[in-house]
């Protein structure tokens, strides 16, 4: 019996897995979610929808209600108020997953606690805790807050002495940790999923490129090593043994100056650097999460061509309605996410740019992504 899908959040990444859920009609008969924008990205594409805060118990409790089982595109969902429901609603990533993930103090001492290597962190309560334990760190040092932080707002760099107090002041009363600071050779990540029966699939390792904390571009695969691909692949499988849950994952990592991998932070859900799968690899992440949450057999990750994603964001000084962006341009494949308005760096669409055959390669495609990046422009609709 195909099922119904409830999803929490109904953003760009709800939109593409409502999306690939309408291609598997023999497993799935339709899609709810619950977002608080009304017509949001994945209503536009077929998406049943209730209005609502993440974190609003009753819509959570009406969502599960309406679905068979549960999953989020945002992992901001009250794992408090989903553990109420598990019992008669199957949730994938589990609420505990969810929980460990949320909190990223929580998530560092899981992972190092299991042996997976993250950079040195500590918890900080107060001031006096942050100047006394600053002294075994090194400047600059990063105090992070532990919940509900995304694209690096969450993240203050102390450069000196003369910045603690600033830096503790800036999140005010929210629960922060200290970290210290990784001077990288690369971001990468790995795009990890987990079926419900335990098996486990990785796509090839993938290199991101971000601006001002937002990731602005993919590389597929990474510029690496094989030796270095090969290490992060194992950090990931062994993340994804011991978390436990169904459904994808993003593993997002640094390459250290010294070949080194460390995770800076998982997400319990398909990720922005994942989505060039849409067109690189048999399987796109979403439809490998709908295989992962509905116990299938997880599908074929092999990188067919490389690919670069580039993301469309919202230019500085502009809010409001934008002109439809168009490409025409062969083997490059443009996914607008539905927003109405713009509003700075926010993201409206992507583009993936893919190898036409054996002999292009990552230079040739960073050629194309530059030319074509100045061509998509986002300008005000009359
Ligand atoms: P986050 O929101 O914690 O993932 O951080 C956003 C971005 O900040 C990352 O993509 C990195 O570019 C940078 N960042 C985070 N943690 C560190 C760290 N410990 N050392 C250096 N850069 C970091």
């Amino acid at each position: 019996m195909p099922k119904v899908l409830g999803i929490i959040g109904g953003g760009q990444l709800g939109m593409m897995l409502t999306e690939a859920a309408k291609k598997m009609s023999e497993h799935i008969s339709d899609v709810v979610v619950l977002d608080p924008t009304e017509n949001c990205p994945a209503a536009k594409v077929g998406a049943k929808q209730i209005v609502a805060d993440f974190k609003d118990e009753k819509a959570i409790i009406e969502l599960a209600s309406r679905t068979d089982i549960l999953t989020y595109d945002i992992e901001l969902g009250s794992s408090d108020v989903l553990k109420t429901i598990e019992s008669k609603t199957e949730i994938n990533p589990s609420p505990d997953t969810l929980e460990i993930i949320q909190d990223k103090f929580f998530q560092k001492s899981f992972l190092s606690e299991n042996d997976i290597p993250v950079t040195d962190f500590v918890k900080i309560d107060s001031l006096l805790d942050l100047e006394k334990k600053i002294k075994n760190f090194k400047f600059p040092a990063l105090l992070k807050v532990r919940r509900d932080a995304y694209d690096g707002r969450g993240n203050f760099k102390i450069n000196s002495e003369s910045e603690l107090k600033l830096s503790f002041e800036y999140f005010k009363k929210k629960k922060t940790f200290l970290e210290k600071f990784v001077d990288f050779r690369m971001e990468v990540s790995v795009i990890a999923a987990r079926n419900t029966k335990g098996g486990i699939a990785t796509f090839p390792l993938v290199e991101n490129i971000h601006e001002e904390n937002i990731l602005r571009m993919t590389i597929a695969p990474a510029r690496v090593s094989t030796e270095i691909s090969k290490k992060a692949n194992q950090v990931a499988i062994r993340t994804m043994q011991v978390l436990k849950g169904a459904g994808v994952f993003a593993i997002e990592m640094f390459v250290t100056k010294e070949n080194g991998i460390l995770i800076n932070e998982i997400a319990p859900r398909v990720h922005n650097s994942g989505h060039h799968t849409l067109q690189s690899s048999k399987t796109s992440q979403f439809e490998q999460h709908l295989k992962a949450i509905l116990g299938l057999e997880l599908g074929d990750t092999t990188l067919l061509h490389p690919t670069i994603m580039y993301n469309i964001l919202g230019p500085q000084g502009f809010q409001g309605k934008f002109k439809p962006v168009t490409i025409e341009s062969e083997n490059v494949f443009l996914k607008m996410y539905g927003k109405t308005e713009s509003k700075p760096k926010r993201k409206l669409g992507h583009f993936n740019v893919m190898a036409k055959n054996d002999n292009e390669d990552i230079s040739s495609l960073l050629s194309k992504v530059k030319k074509l990046k100045n061509s998509v422009i986002i300008v005000p609709a009359n």
